[in-house]
């Protein structure tokens, strides 16, 4: 951004420029490994700071490549790349750095955050989400109920801003969650480099775990099994999980609160009303994205804006359809900072007025 002449006050020349902030360490998640890279690296080198990038240990080799392409067109030691899992993190994050721009869970930015007070270190975090979706009766039932299927299992699950809790209008409970099964049923958990899959395996068994464990939890806790899928021919082997629909998914088991990262539709109902569907919805600690399904675009408006999240779809995946001047951002436990926007670009530069109460150079006066 070039320097910005605000003009003179009491006889001084006021100028605001920008600064880099100097080191940034960029520590990434797994699930878009590539992405989650240069969504915080790319606007970090534009605005002047170098960047050390620590790729996910779950996905090393994706991000040993986004950094070789960045040093192909770079001078050397602008962008490099650190491997190794958390300690290695931490050890970044402690080191004379300057700033940390952090995406993945709740639970590690926290540690961050804590590490980064000593020396008030800047800070950008990305983190995990738990987002709901809010389907009113008069929503186009045909559609909320594939988009509530698409985007649980888009990714085998595994996205920041999937839908975790799905919040249905008590009047179409029993027409929608057939819907929701039929769609359910369109899917095949299998191999994903075979044409026929469309649902892969997850990331590793440590993440298959935690998402049977919440189905479990559910299940013995009285929620309803309305479909579970068929495994592929190795069932188990390879970190692949059965597609699972729910219902009746109680406030306090974990499939409601915590964050799943799995393929599965976790469905419960409300009454309703539009006060009801934001208290659910603003339920949990976090506030990444969220969905609101309604023909009726006054109530979404009014829904959307009492929703504390970073973005809300109304009648749509924001991910997929939200312009690229829009910021990603997080409010509540899901982390501050942005993805995208100017502010995606601005929060790696400080602003510095420099205030010239002798004559100023040249290149202030030009512009004045
Ligand atoms: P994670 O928190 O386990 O790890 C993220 C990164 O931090 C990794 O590189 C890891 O090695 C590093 N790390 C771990 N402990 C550290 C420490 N103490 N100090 C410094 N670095 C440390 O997350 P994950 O499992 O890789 O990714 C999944 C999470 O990311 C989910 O919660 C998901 O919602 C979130 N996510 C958020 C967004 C977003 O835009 N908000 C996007 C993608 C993923």
């Amino acid at each position: 951004e070039p320097e910005q002449v605000v003009g003179d006050a009491a006889g001084a020349q006021s100028v605001i420029i920008r600064d880099a902030m100097g080191i940034v360490v960029v520590l990434a998640p797994w699930n878009f490994p590539a992405d989650e890279i240069l969504l915080l690296t790319l606007p970090a080198l534009v605005a002047g700071n170098t960047v050390i990038v620590k790729p996910s240990e779950v996905a090393p080799l994706t991000g040993a490549h986004v950094v070789t392409a960045l040093q192909s067109v770079l001078p050397p030691g602008v962008v490099q790349v650190v491997q190794g899992d958390g300690a290695v993190g931490a050890a970044l994050v402690n080191g004379p750095i300057d700033m940390v721009a952090m995406t993945g869970s709740s639970a590690t930015g926290r540690k961050i955050m804590a590490a980064c007070s000593r020396d008030l270190k800047r800070l950008v975090l990305e983190l995990g989400g738990k987002d709901p979706m809010v389907v009113f009766a008069d929503a186009d039932l045909p559609k909320a109920a594939h988009d509530a299927v698409y985007f649980s299992l888009f990714n085998c699950g595994q996205v920041c801003c999937s839908v975790e809790r799905v919040y249905v209008e008590e009047s179409i409970r029993a027409q929608f969650e057939e819907l929701v099964v039929a769609e359910a049923r369109k899917h095949v958990v299998g191999d994903g480099r075979d044409e026929a899959s469309t649902v892969g395996p997850m990331v590793s068994k440590m993440q298959r775990d935690i998402v049977e464990d919440q189905v479990n939890d559910a299940l013995a806790s009285g929620a309803r099994l309305l479909y579970r899928s068929d495994l592929p021919a190795g069932g188990r082997e390879g970190n692949f999980f059965p597609v699972h629909v729910l219902a009746d998914v109680g406030k306090d088991m974990k499939l409601n609160c915590c964050e799943t990262f799995g393929p599965v539709v976790a469905m419960t109902t409300f009454s309703g009303s539009e006060a009801e569907a934001v208290a659910l919805a603003n339920g949990t600690e976090y506030g990444l994205a969220s969905y609101v399904y309604t023909q009726d675009a006054a109530k979404a408006h009014r829904v959307a804006t009492r929703i504390r999240a970073g973005q809300v779809g109304v009648n749509c995946y924001s991910l997929f359809h939200a312009n690229l001047r829009c910021p990603w951002v997080g409010h509540k436990g899901s982390g501050f900072g942005f993805h995208s926007g100017m502010d995606g670009w601005r929060q790696f530069s400080l602003p510095k007025s420099l205030v010239f109460d002798i004559p100023a150079p040249e290149q202030v006066t030009a512009r004045l």
